[in-house]
């Protein structure tokens, strides 16, 4: 009896011993990859793929500008021609597309003299000549009974400070972007001066012309303004403060 459980111990032994020698010596399948044992991501959106954003153009080059300004100026009837850049002694003064003008043909066939012949930067007689195409000629008419024939411009591009003071800001005149007028010129001969009109026709006239000239420029000076402008008109465009819509109209 006792041989026969001394037996059995011996066996229960060797076996457990079988078992730990197999559980060292025989490969074990590879434990579950962690990805594998996580719970699945829920699913998400699908999100359709964005075409590319296109590549911004490339900026127009200055030639160009220049180029496609003179073309528009000569396609809303402005007669001019480019110049060199004028002198620019102060460091802010300049002129991107400096042209001389001549002529404007009008709507009505006529034409309208600029004996002065003023520079002016491309982007400003641009506007100038939409002016007197758009305003000048047709008030001119309906309000004095005659064409307008000639403008008496006075300074045009000039490198200074505003009103010659030393110091000042650079004019906007000293970047081509502004012009004096004088007096306007009729087809039957009347010449209306800004500071000197001869009926009161002629003085509603101008009045009229200076309200409506802030929807071209964004400084109209003249008369009353201030001293340096008591015998002439100052258009020009350029920008006060970061509002391009602010108007200095006086
Ligand atoms: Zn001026």
């Amino acid at each position: 009896m006792f041989l026969k459980f001394a037996t059995i111990a011996v066996i229960m032994v060797m076996s457990f011993d079988n078992i730990a020698c197999a559980a060292q010596g025989v490969p074990q399948p590879p434990s579950r990859p962690p990805t594998l044992q996580a719970k699945p991501a829920p699913a998400q959106p699908v999100v359709p793929a964005q075409p590319a954003a296109p590549a911004p153009a490339p900026s127009p080059q200055p030639q160009e500008d220049a180029a496609a300004c003179l073309a528009k100026l000569s396609e809303i009837g402005a007669v001019a021609e480019p110049v060199p850049p004028p002198p620019a002694p102060l460091p802010d003064c300049s002129s991107k597309t400096p042209v001389r003008m001549s002529l404007i043909h009008l709507a009505s066939g006529a034409s309208l003299e600029l004996p002065g012949k003023p520079i002016l930067n491309c982007e400003f007689a641009l506007v100038f000549t939409d002016f007197a195409r758009n305003l000048l000629a047709p008030l001119s008419t309906s309000m004095l009974g005659s064409p307008i024939a000639a403008l008496d411009t006075g300074t045009s591009y000039e490198c200074r400070p505003r009103n010659h003071v030393a110091g000042a800001k650079t004019s906007a005149h000293g970047k081509g972007i502004a012009i004096d007028i004088g007096a306007i010129l009729l087809a039957d001969r009347r010449r209306v001066g800004i500071a000197h009109q001869t009926d009161a026709a002629e003085t509603l006239f101008l009045q009229t012309m200076r309200h409506a000239a802030c929807g071209w420029f964004t400084t109209v000076l003249g008369p009353g303004s201030d001293p340096s402008h008591a015998e002439h008109f100052h258009f020009d465009i350029e920008h006060h403060g970061n509002n391009e819509r602010y108007r200095i109209c006086e």
